[in-house]
């Protein structure tokens, strides 16, 4: 499967790629913003990828994080479209070094090629007058980073947001980070969220808002239920469901038992309602 999707809003263009198209986290969105790209799509549809790139000319490309649905065609672009190649400082080492891939990742986004990409700037100068503000945002990688369009009130959120009611949580993935970078980016100006799996979300500041509401209620429940004496295993059958093809297709990287075992490590003093 080639080009999914082809998505405007004001002068934004972007474009949704994906080998598979069964989940919204199995494509990915390229935006083209200025003369500049946020994240590159996988590498398994770097030929979709590269005809939207040529369509006019780019001077910088940066990532959100370093995942391969994210930074998968990075060293492609370097190398045949634009060598201003940019990356958050916690990426540069897992981009330049290659990190290992479960069988499924491979399958769904292809490996990609190492690249040296150099350290996002206080401020990206992203052309035609637009600004992105870098603004670290820990949790579901290290490196993870949304862009800030400061006068537009637009925000780029790679990975932050995905749903407002996750269900699973990847192994990689740091539950007290992710709820901290929730809270803290509600203390910016913008409303207009740039998701790269869901796309554009116009109420996107309010719906991720209901994403930290959300894990922080499953994290008092799960607790109330703990005290009563209850597993993890049995916490998440009552509150998220059965384990699903998800979890077995991924070998357990997603799962709902993750995501209990995390909330029952989230300390009670950091809830914003304690
Ligand atoms: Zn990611």
């Amino acid at each position: 499967m080639g080009l999914v999707e082809r998505l405007e809003h004001a002068d934004i263009e972007a474009i949704r790629v994906g080998r598979f198209r069964w989940r919204i986290n199995t494509t990915c969105i390229v935006y083209r913003v200025g003369d500049t790209v946020i994240d590159t799509g996988p590498t398994n549809q770097w030929p979709v990828v590269r005809a939207f790139l040529q369509e006019r000319e780019i001077k910088r490309v940066v990532i959100t994080h370093h995942h391969e649905d994210h930074s998968g065609n990075l060293a492609a672009i370097s190398r045949a479209v634009c060598s201003h190649v940019l990356a958050p400082q916690a990426g540069l080492d897992p981009l330049s070094n290659g990190v290992p891939q479960r069988l499924y990742q491979r399958l769904i986004w292809g490996r990609p090629a190492r690249v040296k990409a150099r350290p996002v700037p206080e401020s990206i100068e992203a052309g035609y007058g637009r600004v992105l503000v870098p603004i670290p945002t820990p949790g579901h990688s290290p490196d993870s980073t949304c862009y800030l369009e400061p006068n537009q009130g637009w925000l780029f959120t790679g990975d932050l947001l995905v749903t407002t009611r996750p269900r699973y949580l990847r192994q990689s993935e740091d539950l007290c980070g992710m709820l901290e970078s929730l809270r803290s980016i509600q203390k910016y100006e913008f409303d207009t969220v740039f998701c790269a799996h869901r796309g554009v979300v116009p109420s996107g500041k309010k719906a991720l808002k209901e994403k930290l509401e959300f894990l922080e209620g499953l994290c008092q429940q799960t607790v109330t239920l703990h005290q009563q004496g209850k597993s993890a295993g049995e916490i998440a059958r009552k509150l998220l469901g059965r384990e699903d093809l998800m979890t077995w297709f991924t070998g357990f990287d997603f799962a709902k038992r993750n995501l209990i075992e995390a909330c029952l490590n989230v300390p009670v003093a950091g809830m914003s309602g304690a």
